[in-house]
């Protein structure tokens, strides 16, 4: 039986909800949050980093916190919600998430990555791995804003379709990701194809 991961839907011969390589980057991006939630908080005030604050102009006086930040920070309550839902799901007792913002946020993202072997197998590992894709891309879009907003280019998309036809499209590495996608086909390519890709470019670049 042919299965694909329910999240990029390339092929997975494992047949896991995940599969390795977006549980490979839902791992780094959950180990990234706590890092990032604190990063935010040098952004909360209008004027700082990067972000634009609220302009005065004919309205009330500026707000002293930059409420988009704020929010975003709320966001990240989020994660704990997930660990929750895992436990829950495992028939285990609720997790113990108390403290701080932060050692909230700390004690989520060790709780499911401590899970993680079980959550590639979770029919809402997609839905997981989604909502902590965004949170990440929202948060990456603040404390480590790309100066080449459309992502790294890599060069020419090599995959073949049915007719024997290569790709083509230029491909680039989104801000906040580790695997490449083509736009145009979908193919994934994580960083250990990039070798191989980059040796198909060249022998079809040579071939042209
Ligand atoms: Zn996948
Ligand atoms: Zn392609």
């Amino acid at each position: 039986m042919d299965t694909t991961c329910t999240h990029c839907h390339t092929p997975d011969p494992t047949g896991s909800t995940l599969c390795v390589h977006c549980t490979t980057r839902l791992t780094g991006q959950l180990q990234q949050l706590p890092r990032m939630y604190e990063a935010l908080a040098g952004h909360l005030s209008p004027g700082s980093g990067s972000g634009q604050g609220r302009s005065s102009k004919g309205g009330p006086a500026p707000l002293p916190l930059r409420v988009d930040v704020l929010d975003l920070r709320g966001e990240f309550e989020a994660v704990s919600g997930w660990l929750s839902a895992v436990h829950d799901a495992r028939h285990l007792r609720a997790p113990r998430l108390a403290g701080d913002a932060l050692t909230r946020l700390h004690t989520a993202v060790t709780g499911l990555l401590a899970h993680m072997p079980w959550i590639v197998i979770w029919p809402y590992a997609h839905d997981l791995a989604t909502e902590i894709g965004d949170l990440h891309r929202s948060a990456a879009t603040i404390v480590d804003p790309d100066p080449r907003p459309r992502g790294r280019r890599i060069g020419h998309c090599q995959s073949i379709d049915t007719s024997g036809t290569i790709c083509g499209a230029v491909l680039r590495l989104a801000p906040g990701e580790t695997v490449v996608r083509c736009d145009w086909c979908s193919m994934a390519w994580p960083p250990a194809t990039w070798v191989q890709l980059r040796a198909w470019q060249a022998e079809n670049a040579s071939a042209a």
